[in-house]
């Protein structure tokens, strides 16, 4: 909850039981026991979420990454010019792979959209219900599809609002409702409840995750998208970006969330 929320819950009209707004999460949250982390391309998650991540698989926690498309656009400015789609998707994958690795994440999925053109599709929403029920994560990652303006220099990708967008219908109602792709319970996937959504990237962050002691790990992941790094060095950026995201907690170095608490002990 943010300075200026009041501190006993608010009902959302019309919306009386799920609208209540849970307690402040003053404290930070223990390291959930299973995680899905849910992203557009590779190298997403290690920009954002990858101190959080770090410590939690150091903590013990199972983490599943997904990566919804496999980079195959992420052509810039030092991309040599013979390299095509095609082409560059199994080096992203590696990069995303060997990413994981240094974050101690050993489950990698690949959904195989393309990049550049993720739509909000009900294909899309089943893949991850599908994916959601198989796993049963405590806990999903991913970006807020609210944010379409990030200061005045950047525009949020499609494909990432695309992607966060659909990742929390997948979350509520899909994931936790019978009747929502029956032919899911044909898979034998039954109907399940994830409890809490940590949302990066929120102009309404209430939750930090203190990544001080791993922050020389994210920046070593991120370092693993090679294609993407090219001759830059990350590290001031992303040092800067966890002071920033910290301040307002006097953290020294932060992740910030909007953290979605559906379903309580
Ligand atoms: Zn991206």
């Amino acid at each position: 909850m943010s300075a200026n929320e009041p501190e006993s819950p608010t009902e959302t009209p019309g919306v009386p039981e799920r609208g209540k707004r849970s307690r402040a999460a003053r404290v930070e949250p223990a390291p959930p026991e299973r995680v899905m982390s849910i992203h557009a391309h590779p190298d997403d998650q290690e920009f954002t979420v990858g101190g959080t991540l770090a410590k939690w698989a150091r903590a013990g926690s199972e983490i599943v990454t997904v990566c919804l498309t496999s980079g195959g656009a992420g052509s810039n400015d030092h991309t040599p010019p013979d390299v095509t789609r095609d082409s560059l998707v199994p080096v992203r994958e590696d990069e995303q792979r060997r990413a994981c690795r240094v974050l101690g994440i050993s489950d990698v999925l690949f959904l195989g959209y393309e990049d550049g053109m993720l739509e909000p599709s009900l294909a899309l929403r089943r893949d991850l219900t599908r994916i959601i029920r198989r796993h049963k994560p405590e806990a999903v990652v991913c970006g807020d599809p609210t944010m379409r303006f990030y200061g005045n220099m950047y525009m949020n990708h499609p494909d990432h609002r695309v992607a966060s967008d659909v990742v929390l219908d997948a979350v509520f109602p899909s994931a936790e409702t019978r009747l929502i792709f029956p032919e899911l319970l044909g898979e034998g996937l039954e109907p399940h409840k994830v409890r809490w959504v940590f949302i990066h990237g929120s102009a309404q962050p209430d939750t930090f995750i203190d990544i001080a002691s791993v922050l020389d790990v994210k920046i070593a992941a991120l370092k693993e998208h090679k294609t993407q790094m090219g001759p830059w060095d990350p590290a001031d950026m992303i040092t800067g970006w966890a002071r920033e995201q910290g301040a307002k907690r006097k953290i020294k170095a932060a992740e910030a969330f909007r953290l979605m608490r559906l379903h309580e002990d």
